[in-house]
């Protein structure tokens, strides 16, 4: 058994419930690190299920990221639970295959809003809180796609909307690091999950994974890795940074 590295932390995860999800797999590493979890998603029963999978003390609620309002309460309710929130991932992300033209006004609205509406909303519902007590981990999941211009699945606007997620992220690390509150990016490279929803072919597998240099597209549980390391005092002089988890598929 490896030490703990969250013992007596409360973490809080969006969009973890998805059972083959980069979420769920670091909810799962952060329980089995001692943390304490919530699993946030659209769907309560399927975030109650979640939850009970890792233990009797993880807690799952319905929460939309879009939903300002929605997301501070919930994350009210939370820190009268547990008295306090520690870590927060900022994980809940929708993509789409779209190519420029194709993308629609209610395209853009759905990427857009949910990757990066969604971690502004969210951030601003525990900043208050992890700054009055002078401490608090944020963990945001852009993605390769930010930084070499999409080209694995998700379309420009999705791009654009991880592209967002960094720039959110270094302008928060900025203003909050003087407060003890570190805010870093993960940029996952191709991870076998279901986000691709069925779209994925059998050519397109084969193409991407012909352009990593390690072969293989990643895990989940090569990404909550490094959500562990940015969650714990590990990275404790590490804020406004990305982090590639992409098998070398993107080396700069
Ligand atoms: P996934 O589809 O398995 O899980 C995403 C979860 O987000 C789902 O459970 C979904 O219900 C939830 N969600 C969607 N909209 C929501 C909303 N408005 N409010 C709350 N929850 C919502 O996807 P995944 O592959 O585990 O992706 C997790 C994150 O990692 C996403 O931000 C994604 O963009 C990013 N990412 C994934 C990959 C990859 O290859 N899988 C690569 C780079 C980045």
């Amino acid at each position: 058994m490896s030490t703990a590295l969250l013992q007596g932390k409360f973490a809080v995860i969006t969009g973890a419930a998805s059972k083959r999800g980069l979420g769920k797999a670091t909810a799962k590493l952060f329980a089995d690190h001692g943390a304490t979890v919530a699993i946030l998603d659209l769907d309560e029963a399927a975030a109650i299920a979640a939850a009970a999978d890792l233990g009797p003390q993880h807690v799952g609620m319905a929460c939309n990221v879009t939903d300002l309002e929605g997301a501070t309460r919930t994350m009210q309710a939370l820190i009268a639970k547990w008295g306090q929130i520690d870590i927060l991932v900022n994980n809940a992300g929708i993509t789409q295959p779209l190519k420029i033209m194709d993308i629609a006004p209610g395209n853009y609205d759905a990427v857009l809003d949910v990757n990066l509406r969604g971690t502004l909303y969210c951030s601003q519902a525990v900043i208050p809180h992890m700054r009055e007590r002078k401490q608090g981990k944020i963990v945001n999941m852009s993605s390769v796609s930010a930084q070499r211009g999409g080209g694995i699945f998700g379309g420009p606007h999705y791009s654009a909307a991880k592209a967002g997620v960094l720039g959110l992220t270094k302008a928060m690390a900025r203003e909050l690091a003087p407060d003890n509150v570190r805010v870093n990016a993960i940029c996952p490279g191709f991870i076998a999950t279901d986000i691709t929803g069925g779209l994925l072919t059998d050519d397109m597998r084969v193409t991407i994974n012909a352009g990593i240099p390690m072969g293989r597209a990643g895990t989940a549980e090569d990404v909550a890795g490094c959500a562990l390391f940015l969650a714990s005092d590990l990275s404790s002089y590490v804020t406004g940074s990305e982090v590639d988890v992409n098998g070398g598929s993107l080396i700069h």
